[in-house]
Parts: structure tokens; sequence; C-alpha cells
């Protein structure tokens, strides 16, 4: 796991400006290009291998205490973002909003974006500004560290994404250009955080000025983000399987891939039901279930028991984890592949 502080020493950083109020006078900006990928310093910048159409495993986190990045010139300090629920965006709207935002660039191109709970760990972090202005920014910092054969790109190090919390936001279009969005906006800056600028004012999302006239990517935005990442037909995840971060129900931290090969046992029976063999991920990352091969207790091959359900606990005496399930609530499990 990264410490992210001192990995900050080696980082250039890059203010990407807002997006824009229609109201603002643009004249001789109108855009030619479709699509523009960011670049600081003459690199172009990326996730994951510095190499053009190379598919990334991006995670990502809610700010939940305040976070400075002295390097950065924007979103250079951020709150926890439940300051956006005072302007008319709970929480929870919030989170299936970016959850949304995030899907439709993975959908686009070889990424694939998790969430992770402690924002130290994560790529990108998403929070309010702690010194509000504008409506929302991105900031973007990188590796100065050459890969070697790299080029002329590099890889993104880590990426923030903020929120005027004194601005009202709305979810939907209704007309009003003057409140934004907050789905539009966040698919809108998480393009600047995954590699992409502006290419003009208005027709693609990635136009700087705030429109409600489509909600989806446009031809250009998939046209940018898939030079970047690749279309998404080939496997993003590196060889080897995912290495991903579990929170517990203590406090205790379980790493999904020590959890591979493990025994659950049934505390109602008292018995082994079988060992983990898979997780059933849902879309935003998080962990909906555990698929549990030869189970001895239910003779079936493969058996899926709801996340919810399973209790992980460290064992002081083995060193291990063990896991347990009172109540066993039993899924389908999807067909592999
Ligand atoms: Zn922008």
């Amino acid at each position: 796991m990264r410490t992210a502080t001192n990995m900050r020493l080696s980082m250039r950083t890059l203010l990407i400006a807002a997006l824009l109020p229609l109201s603002l006078p643009l004249a001789a900006l109108e855009g030619h290009d479709d699509y523009k990928l960011l670049k600081l310093d003459g690199y172009k910048l990326k996730w994951g291998e510095p190499e053009l159409g190379v598919g990334a495993r991006v995670s990502y986190a809610f700010a939940d205490e305040t976070l400075r990045f002295e390097d950065a010139r924007n979103c250079r300090d951020l709150t926890p973002i439940q300051a956006l629920s005072e302007q008319g965006i709970p929480n929870e709207m919030l989170k299936r909003e970016t959850t949304a935002a995030f899907a439709l660039w993975e959908r686009a191109a070889g990424l694939s974006f998790h969430r992770v709970r402690d924002a130290r760990d994560a790529d990108i972090i998403i929070g309010a500004q702690g010194s509000p202005r504008g409506r929302a920014f991105a900031n973007v910092s990188y590796q100065s560290e050459p890969e070697a054969g790299a080029g002329r790109v590099r890889t993104i190090e880590q990426a923030q994404v903020c929120l005027n919390p004194e601005r009202q936001w709305k979810v939907g279009f209704d007309g009003d250009t003057d409140v934004y969005d907050i789905r539009y906006t966040l698919i809108h800056e998480i393009g600047h955080a995954i590699g992409l600028d502006h290419p003009g004012p208005t027709g693609q999302v990635m136009g700087f000025r705030y429109t409600e006239e489509f909600a989806e990517l446009q031809a250009g935005d998939l046209e940018g983000v898939r030079r970047l990442y690749g279309d998404g037909s080939e496997d993003v995840l590196p060889p080897g399987g995912f290495d991903m971060q579990l929170a517990s129900t203590g406090s205790n931290a379980h790493n999904a891939n020590d959890l591979i090969g493990n025994s659950v046992i049934s505390t109602g029976a008292g018995k082994e039901i079988g060992s983990i063999n898979d997780f059933i991920i849902e879309e935003d990352g998080s962990i909906f279930a555990v698929v549990v091969g030869g189970s001895p207790l239910y003779g079936e091959e493969r058996v899926a028991l709801s996340w919810d359900s399973v209790e992980l606990a460290r064992d002081a005496d083995k060193g291990g984890t063990v896991i347990r399930v009172d109540e066993p609530s039993l899924l389908p499990v999807p067909a592999e592949g």
C-alpha cells in the first residue's frame, strides 16, 4: 500500500480549469477538435502504464476528513464531502451519482474504478472545497520519475476532484444552467482526473461550458478516453488477479487475496461450509458476496454467501482470519467468465 505523503515529493502538479457557467463570455474559443488529451510539460497523462491505449484500474474515495495537498493549485484543501448535503445533495445521493459518473467512463474504455474507504489510499479523491470558489475543479499530479521507454506519456500519481459546498447543486437537468447537475459535473471532472482536457466550449461532456444538452458521453469524449485506455475489449486486470483491501467489521483490515482459500464456518451448524474461492464484486467495487466452493454442508459445487452475512475476525492464535456466517443466505452464483 502506498503512503501518499512520501510519494508527493516527486510529483508535478497541474491546474485544470473548472467547468464554467454558461454566462461567461467565450469569444474566440470555438473548439474544432472533438477531444483533447491533458498535457503537462509536454507529457500526456494517464493512469496505469505510460502507454496510450493500455487500460488501467483506478481507485477512488471520498474525503472523510480535511486533507491538504501542498503542491496542488486546485483542490488544495479537501474537506468532507458531507458538506454538500446542506446544498440539496444528501450523502447517499451523492455516492449514487458518483458511482454512475464513474460507470459511464468505465463502460466507455479500458478503465475499471473501485471505491476504497480510506482517502489516503485512493488514486482519485473527491471532496468539498476547503476554500470555496467557482463550482468544481480537478487537480492532477503525475510521477516525474520517468518509466523506462515511457516516451511522452507519464503516469498519473493522484487526482483530486473538489466541489464547492456553498453552491447549490441538483440531480438531473431542468433547464436552469445556473444550478449544476452533480452527475454531469462529476463526469466532466473525472474526465480531467483520467487525462482529458477541454476540446472547446461545447459539444462534448469535456467541453468547458456547462450545458444540459446531453447526459451521456459524446463521440469526442469516447474517442479521447479510448485513445488513452483502449476500448475495454481487453482485460484491464493485471495478471495475478486483484489486490483489494476489504474493510472488516472490526478495526482489522483484510486483504482479499488473503481470504481466498480460507474456510467459512457456519456459526449455527458449527460446521465448515467450504472455502472461499471467489468474490462477486459490485459495479462500484464493493463486495456483494463471497463464493464458496466444495461445500460439505450444502452438497453443491459452489454457493455464494452475501457479504453482509459474513463476519471476519482475526485469529490471534493462528495469525489468520476466521470467517463465520451466522445464517447463510445463499445467492445464485453467476456463470464464470
Ligand atoms: Zn473542465
